[in-house]
């Protein structure tokens, strides 16, 4: 790609002064153009220009929301088609709103696929909710920036409320300190760094890992169906990706307390040194849900750090007779969960509670000059628990979603997709020859078709073909994925405006699809 901007090479600038006369005045400082032209004094569009151009924005956002199968669900798009439909540098001059926006929908909006379209099964479906996007957009408009509580005091105090009120509606005690990342992975990642450092005597935050032979082996276990972000923290964290652990699972695909014992009691006789379990709550794979109370009796027990991810499932606690799914989780030392995933909060909003503040700040905290402030220690300066010093102000659009539906209303509705969820799996199983693969607990199905009469391997090739024509179709999508060696399609129930009308659809192309295919 070219890049006409810039140029391959550019000489430095001339100093200013002097380059061509006197410096005197403005003009001189400011610069001038190519052509030696003074240029104008930049600054942003009009305001009215804002408004107009916002007030179509919101009529358009309305109507996308309003029919949100206006658009196929998987983007038709072939690899690179976006790119090529743009120019390959950027304009030198301004261009109009008008031009921009139109590009946006002529261009852009073919290229999505719609996480907001009703028939999204795939992966873990999720939603930007109204009220959530009301909260974004006066978040990028406001353009705070939650690093120290002097930098925002509203959006620090406004973490620290909404994170307790998101505790309280997932029936989590107290002595929880709570903050907003990204995404689990990175919610994770910071909790198993503060496993690194809750052993202060191996000084990894001084003196690293590598050349230390006095360092034993640090070990972190977590379930074969862990998500990947925990082997990834592992490998980020220095620890050597061999290192994680994964412990087997019973017939519920839920870890094995037992296993998990055993492969600790090993570990620690060869010398090495616990220092993590992760618990899963509703894995990716088919939402199981790990036995909590005695892994955490077995954390405990080793000194080692327990972490759970219910980056999915813990968003089912809001539903009061459903709060058991978060049971031991007061025992662990972190905790995530996902509002972006299953709580109706745009992208991005990953809620991660520890134990330890104290050690996460041990493992993090680096305060330069320039962010020492008068008040520092009366007050959280969120920067101090993680990597990252600029912090986007999440909480708002969180804090806007629980108060828009309540805690009735967000639990009706996560209850709703459950209840959807189990009556789509009730379908499949009374059906000939489908499968539903593991016990439905959450608004995941993993289900597959069996007809008589074709091996394992046609099987397989079966039911990706079924998917593939779904997901060519427009009006749903499926993702999948191996268990026990089988390919099995993900069904998940997560998105506000899926009612029974699109899992009946899905359903009926199933059926079809895979008739279709036998044909
Ligand atoms: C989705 C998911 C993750 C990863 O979430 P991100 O926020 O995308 O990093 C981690 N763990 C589980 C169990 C998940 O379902």
């Amino acid at each position: 790609m070219t890049d006409h901007a810039h140029g391959s090479r550019r000489a430095l600038p001339e100093p200013l002064a002097g380059a061509d006369g006197p410096a005197d005045g403005w003009d001189a400082h400011v610069g001038r153009d190519v052509d030696g032209t003074p240029l104008a004094a930049p600054g942003d569009l009009p305001v009215a220009e804002f408004t107009r151009h916002a007030h179509e924005l919101v009529e358009w956002i309305g109507r996308y929301l309003a029919e949100p199968e206006r658009y196929p669900v998987v983007a038709r798009t072939a690899p690179g088609a976006i790119r090529d439909a743009l120019p390959s540098s950027p304009p030198r001059t301004a261009e109009p709103l008008e031009t921009i926006l139109a590009d946006v929908e002529r261009v852009i909006v073919p290229g999505l696929t719609h996480w907001n379209h009703p028939g999204f099964h795939a992966y873990f479906s999720n939603t930007a909710s109204i009220p959530g996007i009301l909260g974004e957009l006066l978040t990028s408009a406001l353009n705070q920036n939650a690093m120290l509580w002097k930098t925002s005091p509203a959006a620090t105090e406004l973490e620290q409320v909404a994170m307790d009120w998101l505790r309280q509606l997932l029936g989590l005690g107290r002595g929880w300190f709570g903050m907003i990342t990204d995404t689990a992975s990175i919610s994770t990642f910071l909790a198993i760094a503060a496993a690194r450092e809750a052993r202060p005597e191996l000084d990894i935050r001084g003196r690293g890992l590598a050349g230390r032979a006095d360092l034993p082996v640090l070990r972190v276990y977590c379930s074969s169906h862990a998500h990947s972000s925990v082997d990834k923290a592992v490998m980020a964290l220095g620890l050597g990706h061999e290192n994680c652990v994964h412990i087997d699972v019973d017939e519920q695909f839920r870890m094995r307390p037992d296993a998990l014992a055993a492969a600790i009691a090993a570990d620690v006789a060869r010398g090495m040194l616990p220092i993590a379990v992760v618990a899963t709550v509703g894995t990716t794979s088919v939402a199981a849900i790990d036995p909590v109370p005695e892994i955490a009796e077995i954390a405990r027990a080793a000194g080692a750090w327990l972490h759970v991810d219910a980056a999915y499932g813990g968003a089912a606690a809001v539903v009061p007779e459903l709060a058991g799914i978060l049971d031991g989780v007061d025992e662990a030392d972190s905790v995530v969960m996902n509002p972006h995933k299953w709580l109706f909060v745009p992208m991005d909003c990953s809620a991660l509670w520890v134990k330890h503040p104290d050690v996460l700040k041990r493992a993090f905290a680096l305060v330069p000059e320039y962010l020492v402030t008068r008040e520092q220690d009366a007050v959280v300066n969120y920067m101090d628990y993680g990597v990252q010093l600029g912090r986007r102000f999440r909480a708002l659009k969180l804090w806007m979603v629980m108060r828009a539906y309540g805690a009735d209303g967000l639990a009706a509705r996560v209850r709703q997709q459950i209840a959807l969820t189990r009556a789509f799996a009730d379908w499949v199983r009374a059906e000939p020859h489908w499968e539903v693969i593991a016990p439905v607990h959450l608004s995941l199905a993993c289900i597959r078709h069996a007809p008589p009469g074709l091996d394992a391997a046609a099987t397989d090739a079966h039911n990706e073909r079924i998917m593939h024509a779904i997901n060519a179709g427009g009006e749903a999508f499926l993702s999948h994925n191996r268990t026990n060696g089988q390919l099995v399609l993900r069904f998940a129930i997560g998105n506000i405006r899926t009612d029974e009308r699109h899992v009946r659809r899905a359903w009926d192309l199933l059926r079809e699809c895979a008739a279709r295919d036998l044909a």
